[in-house]
């Protein structure tokens, strides 16, 4: 399970869309599932016309900047963007099966699609006329590759927590934006910390490590996907993962079976040499992560 698409994906995306979207004019945008537009004021349709004139990722968010207006995208679990060199004219027929939730028309025919298969629906789609109009925005935390967010910030930011399980701390968008399980899963591995552990449990060479962690862990992640096609960056996530989604698989460093934690609609994996003493852990604390 590669789940939702985490800093490195929406960053490559960002960058993607900057090199492809920006500078061109929205022609226009089919909205083919009404249920993923979140906002109506602007209206959609307000984006026809205006030129694109910047494609940055906030957290998981994506956010096209269409000369002042903004058209922000969470691609949640299923939703993903598929980028079209030409669009089709004819409109979408709504509803179905039709996986397609929105469609972006350029004005030289190309685009993107933003779809969504299954039936869980998380794919959001807001215009705005500033970002933080959204509210997963505006609750967003620092972003970890920033240089402000120091090894201090994070140990702060970890003592605040309390007793939290460090595992749910990270991935909690309001306190550090753009992880989420797959990450979170792969920083705690290099860190060689135990998910459950307390967050204000570390001491200060273990914050130190974490720290490293996550801009490594983030940055290779960013250096692998950027320059890829959209298409491209799940397969990519995918290989570059060492124990997420590897559940049975032997850890690259170690060579211990790789381990996981079931949750009702998600699981974790780690190692137990290199994270917990060797130890298994037990499927009921999982209730405390969920949060
Ligand atoms: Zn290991």
């Amino acid at each position: 399970m590669i789940g939702v698409p985490e800093l490195p994906e929406v960053e490559a995306l960002a960058r993607f869309l900057t090199e492809r979207a920006v500078g061109r004019v929205v022609a226009r945008v089919d909205v083919a599932a009404i249920s993923v537009l979140k906002t109506y004021d602007p209206p959609v349709t307000s984006l026809g016309g205006l030129e694109v004139t910047g494609a940055t990722r906030r957290g998981k968010f994506l956010d096209l900047d269409v000369s002042g207006l903004h058209l922000v995208i969470h691609l949640a679990r299923a939703g993903w963007l598929r980028w079209k060199e030409s669009q089709p004219a004819v409109p979408p027929r709504p509803g179905g099966k039709n996986p397609l939730a929105l469609r972006l028309h350029l004005d030289d025919g190309s685009g993107f699609d933003l779809t969504e298969a299954g039936t869980k629906k998380g794919l959001a789609v807001y215009v705005v006329r500033t970002p933080e109009e959204v509210p997963g925005i505006a609750r967003l935390g620092p972003e970890p590759l920033a240089p402000e967010f120091t090894a201090d910030v994070l140990a702060g930011i970890l003592q605040s927590a309390g007793r939290a399980q460090i595992k749910g701390v990270l991935r909690d968008q309001s306190v550090v934006a753009g992880i989420g399980n797959a990450y979170s899963d792969e920083v705690l591995h290099v860190a060689r910390l135990s998910p459950f552990k307390p967050a204000s449990g570390l001491t200060s060479e273990e914050v130190l490590r974490l720290h490293t962690a996550i801009e490594e862990t983030l940055e290779d992640a960013v250096r692998r996907s950027v320059g890829l096609a959209a298409g491209d960056l799940k397969a990519e996530k995918k290989v570059g993962l060492r124990v997420h989604g590897r559940t049975g698989e032997p850890c690259p460093v170690c060579g211990d079976t790789v381990a996981e934690v079931s949750f009702a609609d998600r699981s974790l994996q780690y190692c137990p040499t290199c994270q917990t003493g060797g130890q298994k852990l037990a499927d009921r604390r999982l209730s405390k992560l969920l949060r």
